[in-house]
């Protein structure tokens, strides 16, 4: 290459990240179409198979090449001549180095560098949750606040019917009954605004489409608790080839019928855009044997769990309980947080912060936290040091809601009526309890007789949301602090409110973590009558100023 080849005129570019390799004019036009600039250090890669990306990145382990440089001398060449974007650019390559890195070698690090946005529509509420186990995917779900279940798309009410009721003599009962809690929750909807309107009549200052979605999330909110379990949602998922391995061979080891048949359908597409990522996932000795083994420990703990609690009855516990926590997790976090900007050992440290005052303790604390100027504005990890258990006995509603966060853990026992149901105030202010109670005792019934009848693991798609499940979150206090600060925000479901609010109290009171509970200062204790009020308000202002700046998307 002549140095007059060189469009920066031979200059190697420089940052402060150092060098950048230059390239040739004739190399940059070959590069542009696939990344978002050639000149600096921090670039995107765009319009590339994801097991391409993948391929590239997975050859930064092993070669002193830049990326860009990589791609011209491994991949360029299979792109078409003009450089216009191709779908299938680099793909037989791309499959090849990952038959040697990761079907050989079993690098795993090679699957989390592709990703896909998988949708999976139409699947049942207790799907859902099995698909938004994992914490390293990002999900996004229909919401049964903004969208009302009123409607019969193909003239079927919008639920599951799982195929191990199908051919059962059950079958009619389940779609009865489903049918029944469908038609009580159209029947309510109207009546139920009509009750909150009447309640919260509509102030001169909110504009009728802010009145009107309010008051009509309120609704929602309200009558959700009579929908089963069995309920169709929509879920979009984002992850990598690594995820998306780990959340298959879940669902490929579940009882469930549904379960199994989405992971066919998923493999299937995913295999479309990543398949080198999830060669294992079918293989008889890799992928099968590896859910074999999840669903063998499964039945081996269930069984065990027969014999060694199966007699037991639960004991009446409250809502929330705070069942493990350390008395010394503040002095812990304290010497937590000095950790990173000291020099000295962990232990060392733990020691002198028990030594100090309670004052200074709290000064250091204080430093910490900083001055937080909304919840965004979170500590550090220091507050990873302590962490709390809570048991929590809730609706099904609630615990859906709850189990959507990630960096916890959290695990649930079967859904089914055992615990009761929640009634919502609103519902025997209006007239709709004895509907409400009619629906509960039916699925309750029809959940019994699924049991009954050798169907255990599918009778909690008949259990309604508002019966209660009992499910433990333990999360350190920097999650927890994301947890109750966004779950007591004023605009959250009042059940799921509560529970935080009674956590936050708890660590204060019972767990003597003061200083630590103070720290989560935006822990809303308000009471909120409308809880979508102030969002929508916000949210009108916010367009009306876009509107009056001509830039508001109409
Ligand atoms: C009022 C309200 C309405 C909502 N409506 C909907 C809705 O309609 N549909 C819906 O799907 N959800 C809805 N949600 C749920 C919500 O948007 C989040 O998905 C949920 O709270 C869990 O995710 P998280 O990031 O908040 O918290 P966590 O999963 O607990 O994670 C805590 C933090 O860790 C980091 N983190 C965790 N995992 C990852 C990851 N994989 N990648 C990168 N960073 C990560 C992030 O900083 C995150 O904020 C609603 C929540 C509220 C409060």
């Amino acid at each position: 290459m002549s140095p007059s080849d060189r469009a920066d005129g031979g200059e190697t570019l420089g940052t402060s990240f150092g060098a950048v390799e230059p390239f040739t004019a004739e190399e940059r036009a070959r590069l542009t179409p696939y990344f978002t600039n050639v000149d600096q250090p921090v670039f995107a890669l765009v319009n590339l198979p994801e097991v391409v990306k993948g391929a590239l990145f997975a050859r930064y382990s092993r070669s002193p090449k830049s990326l860009r440089r990589l791609f011209l001398d491994e991949f360029a060449d299979l792109a078409t001549a003009e450089g216009a974007p191709a779908r299938d650019i680099g793909i037989a390559r791309a499959e090849r180095l990952f038959e040697r890195v990761f079907v050989e070698y079993g690098d795993d690090s090679v699957a989390q560098l592709g990703g896909v946005h998988l949708a999976c529509e139409g699947v049942s509420n207790v799907l859902t949750k099995l698909l938004e186990w994992g914490r390293l995917m990002a999900y996004l779900e229909q919401s049964t606040r903004y969208v009302p279940y009123a409607d019969r798309p193909g003239g079927r009410w919008r639920y599951h019917v799982p195929a191990e009721v199908r051919a059962t003599p059950l079958a009619r009962d389940y779609e009865a009954t489903l049918d029944l809690m469908f038609e009580t929750y159209a029947r309510w909807l109207e009546p139920m605004q009509e009750h909150f309107r009447r309640r919260h009549p509509r102030q001169a200052t909110d504009s009728e489409a802010v009145y009107r979605s309010t008051i009509r999330a309120k609704a929602l909110d309200t009558l959700r608790g009579l929908l089963p379990a069995a309920t169709k949602s929509n879920v979009g998922l984002y992850g990598t080839g690594q995820a998306y391995e780990a959340l298959l061979l879940r669902l490929r080891a579940s009882p469930l019928a549904e379960a199994r048949a989405c992971a066919d359908l998923a493999l299937t597409e995913l295999r479309k855009v990543i398949p080198a990522f999830l060669r294992r996932v079918d293989t008889p000795d890799r992928g099968g044997a590896w859910s074999a083994y999840l669903a063998a420990t499964r039945e081996a703990t269930e069984a065990a769990a027969a014999r060694a609690v199966g007699s037991l009855v639960p004991d009446a516990r409250p809502e929330v309980m705070l069942t493990d926590f350390d008395p010394e997790g503040e002095v812990k976090v304290v010497a937590a947080a000095l950790y990173a900007v000291s020099g000295l050992p962990d232990d060392q440290l733990l020691a002198h912060a028990r030594r100090m005052s309670a004052k200074d303790r709290e000064a250091v604390l204080a430093a910490y936290v900083g001055e937080r100027r909304n919840r965004r504005h979170k500590p550090g990890r220091a507050l990873e040091r302590t962490s709390y258990r809570f048991d929590v006995l809730t609706d099904y509603g609630a615990f859906r809601d709850l189990q959507r966060h990630r960096l916890l853990s959290l695990e649930w026992q079967p859904l089914g009526p055992r615990h009761g149901y929640a009634v919502p105030d609103a519902i025997e202010e209006s007239g709709g309890g004895a509907d409400w109670r009619r629906v509960m005792e039916a699925s309750a019934a029809l959940h019994d007789a699924l049991a009954g009848a050798g169907l255990a693991p599918v009778a909690s798609y008949a259990v309604c949301m508002a019966y209660r499940i009992r499910f433990y979150m333990e999360m350190n206090a920097r999650e927890t602090m994301h947890v109750l600060e966004l779950r007591t925000a004023p605009q959250g479901h009042p059940a799921y409110r509560r529970v935080c609010q009674a956590m936050h109290r708890l660590i204060a009171e019972e767990a003597g973590h003061r200083g630590l509970a103070a720290a989560m200062r935006f822990v809303d204790h308000s009471a909120v009558e409308l809880e979508r009020l102030e969002a929508e308000r916000r949210t009108d202002a916010r367009l009306r100023a876009l509107s009056e700046t001509g830039s508001a998307d109409r």
